[in-house]
């Protein structure tokens, strides 16, 4: 027969209970060895980095006669610097002098740095760094993957656990060969498209007069009473004229006039001539990303003329993704071509 228990003593066995779950002291020690492991780790980065740039180096790793270690690369940027100065190049940290025959690799820092854990950039798993880049690219289960038919027009991407799901809808391995001949169609245009873009650029390399700068676009919002985001460049120069690019964020049909409503986007470019010119300027312009830009800019080829009394012209430019990853971001750098062939 159970006996009826007092509140303290109901008391004293919870606390038993949670104690035996936690002990408080364990807890601490645990917290404790985590903390130092984590210290150590710091300290082994710290101890293993490189002296140059300060980053673990991630292939090769030399070291001067007294041991201070470099990766590949600075080790290279060094010795480069030092025949440009014409001078010896010498260790940052001893200065001693470094060449290619008194510095050695370190196997041992090498393999110890490959020992080192690291994150995955897509699903936040630790992992060595000799096996990170093995499991971003094969192992993954958040790595984004395509569908086996993507060459036969199926433009479904997405994290590599989704794409069994996938296959169970994929339509594409039910297409008839007629629409299978479609599909092939439609790819060979793409690619007579591309050919011939970069046979018309091969041509107009050739021409008299080019000139190029990078511009950068920056959001602006109208005086609207609905304020519309737009972006425009400053003011530049290119063949003794003043030119700013403007582009502005449209929805794809289902709402032309209300961007904010759907998530098609495109992006529409105006070249504007800011100056006045006495006869008419037939210009091919291209317009490509600039350099370490990193949303993709599809190049873009177009005719235009201007005159005095037509100072602007349109052209779209990004599809829906880029233009979704532009807003996301604050600036587009475009590098602007500008071909003049005079007549
Ligand atoms: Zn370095
Ligand atoms: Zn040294
Ligand atoms: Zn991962
Ligand atoms: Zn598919």
């Amino acid at each position: 027969m159970a006996q009826e228990m007092t509140s303290s003593e109901i008391a004293a066995v919870k606390h038993l209970q949670e104690t035996s779950e936690h002990p408080p002291h364990k807890k601490q020690k645990m917290e404790k060895v985590n903390t130092s492991a984590k210290r150590l780790e710091d300290r082994l980065n710290h101890i293993l980095s490189c002296s140059v740039c300060l980053d673990l180096p991630i292939s090769t790793c030399m070291q001067c006669c007294h041991g201070h270690l470099m990766c590949v690369a600075c080790f290279h940027h060094l010795l480069a610097d030092a025949r440009l100065k014409d001078e010896p190049a010498s260790c940052p940290s001893c200065r001693v002098e470094i060449s290619r025959g008194s510095c050695t690799r370190n196997l041992a820092v090498e393999k110890a740095i490959s020992e080192l854990p690291t994150k995955c950039a897509t699903c936040g798993a630790i992992f060595p760094r000799s096996s990170i880049a093995a499991h971003e690219k094969h192992e993954c289960s958040e790595r984004i993957v395509t569908c086996r038919f993507k060459e036969l027009g199926c433009v479904w991407s997405g994290p590599a656990h989704e794409l069994s799901n996938h296959f169970d809808n994929c339509v594409h391995p039910h297409k008839s060969p007629n629409e299978l001949l479609q599909c092939l169609n439609s790819i060979k245009d793409q690619h007579s498209q591309q050919v011939s873009l970069l046979h018309n650029i091969t041509n107009l390399l050739s021409c008299e007069n080019i000139a190029y700068t990078e511009v950068q676009l920056q959001p602006y919002r109208t005086d609207d009473f609905v304020t519309k985001l737009f972006y425009a460049s400053n003011r530049f120069h290119l063949l003794g004229q003043a030119w700013v690019l403007k582009a502005y964020v449209s929805a794809v049909e289902r709402h032309p006039s209300n961007p904010t409503v759907s998530a098609d986007r495109k992006l529409s470019f105006q070249l504007q001539l800011k100056s006045k010119v006495s006869e008419a300027m037939d210009l091919d312009v291209l317009l490509l990303k600039a350099p370490y830009e990193k949303i993709n800019v599809t190049p873009k080829l177009f005719h235009a003329t201007f005159a005095s009394d037509r100072s602007e012209c349109e052209q779209q430019l990004l599809e829906t993704d880029d233009v979704n990853r532009m807003l996301g971001s604050k600036y587009l750098n475009v590098r602007l071509f500008m071909f003049h062939q005079k007549h």
